[in-house]
């Protein structure tokens, strides 16, 4: 369908065609009438067309008065944002930013227009290592056509200092077709700064509390053993309690203290090589009574041909530890726990299932956010901090591995997580995960 012609244009229209249409009658007319009338109509056509052409004129400017007032306020609403603004199109190429992205970069706005946004703004991680282009959020959007979060990078500035950034991108759809990428990105190294203060007074908080409770620990166990006498029935009853409250007070602050060491970066990492399969008996034995008081019979199979691996066991039984100690408190007496472990290109995987409660599927989203337990967990078993899985994430992230898992209500669990087959780096750090 051809486009309607705006007024300008119906007036040009009106004048290229309509004048010369009645200079053609004119002739005519005067050939059997006189000059007179022909250009008495000429004449009156020419005003008019000149008085349309004014008023479109008028029209014209009055609207693009009104589109740059418009420009200008969206431009002051885009500055006036605490946050950056910028816009790219397909191929990661500027084409408008706001003045605190341009701030908050070191670069002016029209130097950036046009450049690549990766080139301007170059993206690191926490050690300092350059992030690809294809892994960064704009281009994360393009080829998921989704809103994407990060928040744990760094950009580099014009001068090379560089900020910790959180970003949000989005794609710009036009006609259901995705042309371009905005971001909203905000310099958030205050809040990193206060985030590593409270984690630090948990580490410290944490730290304290462990003498406190040794001490309640061990008298508590003098007291049991009648190293103070004989205590009468109901006395021994309540140290009873005592002394296992204590210990989940010990359970729930030995997980800050290490959640927080690993959050602040302090813990040591001292790899050396590694029988999984041995691992894993190690901590199956530790576990002994809660898989005697659950009648469970674990089943651990190691892929022979995986050799030891450089670990850092201390860690990685910590992993296996929580993960297996899940397996048996949320599975009810004689069902299944196993541990299997493979190799799978460059990594070693380990599975661990239960034929346990599950996970509910509303639930299974926050699984390994902090201090969460889903709500079939809370009815069967009261004893639990919800730092487990959480601890796990953290140890098996800070080794370059991943962790998932699949789960069904009523139907059981599998927790699978993998390391890479070369070993984990050595890392410096003031302690180890169990200090
Ligand atoms: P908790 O101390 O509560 O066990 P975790 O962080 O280890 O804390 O686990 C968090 C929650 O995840 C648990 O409370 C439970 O709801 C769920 N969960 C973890 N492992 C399993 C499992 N093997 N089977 C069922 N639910 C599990």
């Amino acid at each position: 369908m051809p486009e309607k012609l705006n007024r300008f244009e119906a007036v040009w229209v009106f004048g290229l065609l309509v004048i010369p249409t009645l200079m053609l009658i004119s002739y005519w007319i005067f050939r059997i009438e006189n000059w007179g009338i022909a250009l008495g109509l000429i004449f009156i056509t020419n005003i008019l067309f000149a008085f349309l052409t004014i008023r479109s004129l008028r029209q014209l400017r009055k609207s693009r008065d009104l589109l740059r007032l418009r420009a200008e306020k969206d431009n002051a609403l885009l500055g006036s944002l605490g946050e950056g603004i910028v816009v790219t199109d397909k191929n990661g190429d500027v084409e408008m930013i706001n003045k605190q992205a341009g701030e908050m970069i070191g670069w002016s706005l029209s130097e950036v227009v046009g450049k690549k946004w990766y080139e301007v703004a170059p993206l690191q991680n926490e050690k300092g290592e350059v992030i690809p282009p294809e892994k960064r959020a704009t281009q994360t959007v393009l080829s998921k056509g989704k809103p994407v979060y990060s928040s744990v990078n760094y950009y580099v500035r014009r001068d090379g200092s560089r900020f910790c950034v959180g970003t949000t991108a989005a794609p710009v759809v036009v006609d259901g077709k995705t042309v371009g990428v905005i971001a909203v990105f905000r310099d958030i190294t205050r809040e990193r700064e206060i985030d590593r203060a409270k984690t630090e007074f948990v580490s410290l908080a944490s730290h304290q509390l462990r003498t406190p409770l040794s001490a309640i620990k061990w008298y508590a166990e003098m007291l049991l053993n009648g190293d103070a006498g004989q205590l009468m029935a109901e006395q021994l009853e309540f140290v009873k309690f005592i002394s296992q409250s204590n210990e989940r007070m010990i359970e729930l602050v030995n997980s800050l203290l290490n959640i927080s060491r690993i959050e602040l970066g302090r813990i040591r990492v001292e790899p050396v090589l590694t029988d999984l399969g041995e691992l894993v008996s190690q901590v199956l034995k530790d576990l002994e009574v809660k898989i005697m008081a659950k009648k469970l019979m674990p089943v651990v199979s190691v892929n022979p041909q995986i050799g030891k691996i450089l670990i850092d066991p201390k860690l990685i039984r910590q992993v296996y530890l929580n993960l297996l100690s899940n397996a048996i408190k949320y599975t009810p007496e004689g069902g299944m726990v196993s541990v299997i472990i493979s190799a799978k290109d460059d990594e070693i995987v380990s599975q661990v299932t239960d034929s346990g409660y599950g996970i509910p599927k509303k639930d299974q989203v926050k699984i390994f956010e902090r201090f969460f337990r889903a709500s079939n967990a809370l009815k069967v078993e009261a004893d639990g901090t919800g730092l487990g899985l959480y601890l796990v994430k953290a140890i098996v992230e800070s080794s370059s591995g991943k962790v998932w898992f699949e789960s069904e209500e009523n139907k059981g669990t599998t927790f699978w997580f993998t390391l890479p087959a070369a070993g984990t780096p050595a890392k410096d750090g003031d302690v180890s995960i169990d200090s």
